[in-house]
C-alpha cells in the first residue's frame, strides 16, 4: 500500500543507490567526472527534497540526524569545497595531494563530525595508495563487494541541511536564515515591485516557507500590499525582508539584495516585461514573460 513510510523507504534506497553510483563514477572515471558526481548530487539534493514533504505529513519519520538544529551550514559547505578538490587530486592519480587536501580541511574545521568524515576519507585513500588495481573482472567484483554502500555523499546527506543563504535587514535589527534549494530566481517587472522597492525590478529568491528562519521578528512591520501580497519589512530601516502571497501558501519571496554574498542560484527569467519600467531595457538573454497577467511568454 502506498503511504509516507513507503515513500520514505523507497526515497531511502533511492538516495542509497544514486550515493553508490557517485561512488562508481569516481572510481570508473567516467567522464566528465565532476560533472557527473555534480549531477548526482542534484538528484540526491531533490530527494532530500521529496523527503522533507513526506516528514511534513509523517513527522514521525525523521531520522534523529535531521532533527537537530541546521548549525553545521558552515561545515558543510567548507566539507564540499574539500571534497571536491580532494577528488580531483585523487582522479589525476596524486592520492597524497588529495590526502593533504583532507589534512588540511581538518585543522581548520570545529565540528568533529566533519573530521571525522574527513580522517574516514584519508583513511581510504590511503587503503588506495597500498593496493594494486584489479586484474580481472572477478577481483574487480569481490573489490567492489568490499566498499561500503554509499561513501560519496552519505556523510554528507547525514549532517543537517545546508542553509543556502543568509542576510537581513540593513540596520541589522532583522536577520534571517534560508535552508534548502531555493524554488526561483526571478526579475520581476510589475509596478509593485517598482514602487515598494523603488527600483527598476526586484530579483526575487523563493523558498521553502518552513526553509525561512528569522531572528528580531519584533522589528519586523507587516504591510497588505494587495489583497494576497503581504509585505514584510523592518520598521526600524525600512528595508524589505520578505514577502508571502496567500496563493502560494508554501512559499516566501526574499528581495536578492536582502541576501548577502552569492545567491544560491542566477536568475532565471524575467516576468511582467509589459509592465516594466520604459527606461530600462533588459539586457540579457534570460527568457521574458508578460502580458497581462504577466506570465505569458514573450519574443525577447
Ligand atoms: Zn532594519
Ligand atoms: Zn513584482
Amino acid at each position: 500500500m502506498a503511504t509516507p513510510e513507503s515513500i520514505h523507504r523507497l526515497l531511502s534506497v533511492a538516495a542509497t543507490l544514486l550515493d553508490h553510483a557517485a561512488s562508481e563514477i569516481r572510481d570508473a572515471k567516467l567522464a566528465p567526472v565532476r560533472e557527473n558526481i555534480e549531477r548526482v548530487g542534484e538528484a540526491l539534493a531533490e530527494i532530500s527534497e521529496l523527503r522533507q514533504r513526506v516528514y511534513e505529513v509523517a513527522p514521525e519519520l525523521m531520522p534523529e540526524y535531521l532533527k537537530q538544529p541546521s548549525e553545521h551550514s558552515e561545515s558543510n559547505r567548507l566539507l564540499t569545497r574539500y571534497m571536491f578538490q580532494a577528488s580531483e587530486y585523487e582522479l589525476a592519480g596524486d592520492l597524497e595531494s588529495a590526502v593533504e587536501t583532507f589534512q588540511e580541511y581538518i585543522t581548520l574545521e570545529e565540528s568533529a563530525f566533519h573530521r571525522d568524515i574527513a580522517a574516514g576519507e584519508i583513511e581510504r585513500l590511503r587503503n588506495a595508495t597500498g593496493t594494486t588495481r584489479p586484474i580481472n573482472q572477478a577481483n574487480a567484483q569481490r573489490r567492489r563487494l568490499r566498499q561500503p554502500l554509499g561513501a560519496f555523499f552519505t556523510p554528507l546527506m547525514k549532517a543537517p541541511a545546508p542553509i543556502v543563504a543568509t542576510g537581513g535587514c540593513f540596520c541589522g535589527a532583522v536577520r534571517f536564515r534560508c535552508g534548502g534549494t531555493p524554488r526561483s530566481v526571478v526579475q520581476c517587472h510589475c509596478g509593485q515591485c517598482r514602487r515598494l522597492s523603488g527600483a527598476a525590478f526586484t530579483t526575487w529568491v523563493s523558498f521553502a516557507k518552513e526553509a525561512l528562519s528569522l531572528s528580531g521578528q519584533a522589528s519586523l512591520s507587516v504591510f497588505q500590499a494587495t489583497e494576497n501580497v503581504t509585505r514584510h519589512f523592518c520598521k526600524v530601516c525600512g528595508s524589505h525582508v520578505y514577502t508571502s502571497d496567500a496563493r502560494f501558501s508554501n512559499v516566501v519571496g526574499v528581495p536578492a539584495g536582502a541576501i548577502e554574498g552569492e545567491l544560491p542560484a542566477k536568475p532565471s527569467a524575467h516576468y511582467f516585461v509589459s509592465h516594466k519600467a520604459a527606461w530600462h531595457t533588459i539586457n540579457d538573454a534570460l527568457p521574458q514573460f508578460g502580458g497581462e497577467s504577466g506570465f505569458e511568454p514573450q519574443d525577447a
